[in-house]
């Protein structure tokens, strides 16, 4: 189900065009307009959930086969050494936008990207 003033759902259902990596039924994969990293990119779910709290299992299932399979083609196509694989709940732990997401941050040797979840 969608949210009206829900940006990620506008962006999920391709009404703000949002350089699109991978779309399906479910989801839409889209690239981070900030990015902590080259290629850092976030799974949408295409139906409105506001975090983890809220997502039914069966999408989370999803996420993690869909998470997975992008991980690995972003690896060949960036050339990347690792990934980050993160996602937020709630304003305390750094959530900005109250619609679901997985973070998919590809790591570089010595990148120096500063990324919240790390410690240090
Ligand atoms: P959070 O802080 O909620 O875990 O992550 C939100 C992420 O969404 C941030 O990394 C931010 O850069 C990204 N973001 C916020 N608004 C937009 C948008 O309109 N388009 C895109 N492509 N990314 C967005
Ligand atoms: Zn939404």
């Amino acid at each position: 189900m969608k949210k009206d003033d829900c940006i990620f759902c506008k962006i999920a259902a391709g009404e703000i065009p949002s350089g699109t990596l991978y779309e399906d039924e479910d989801f839409r994969v889209i690239l981070d307009r900030g990015p902590a990293t080259k290629g850092h990119a976030l799974i949408l779910p295409k139906n409105h959930f506001e975090d983890l709290y809220e997502i039914d299992e069966e999408t989370l299932k999803k996420v993690a086969v869909l998470s997975k399979k992008m991980v690995e083609k972003m690896t060949k196509a960036l050339k990347c050494d690792g990934f980050n694989v993160v996602q937020n709940n709630k304003e305390a732990a750094g959530q900005t936008v109250p619609h679901y997401h997985l973070h998919l941050i590809p790591r570089y040797k010595n990148d120096g990207a500063h990324i919240l979840w790390n410690p240090g």
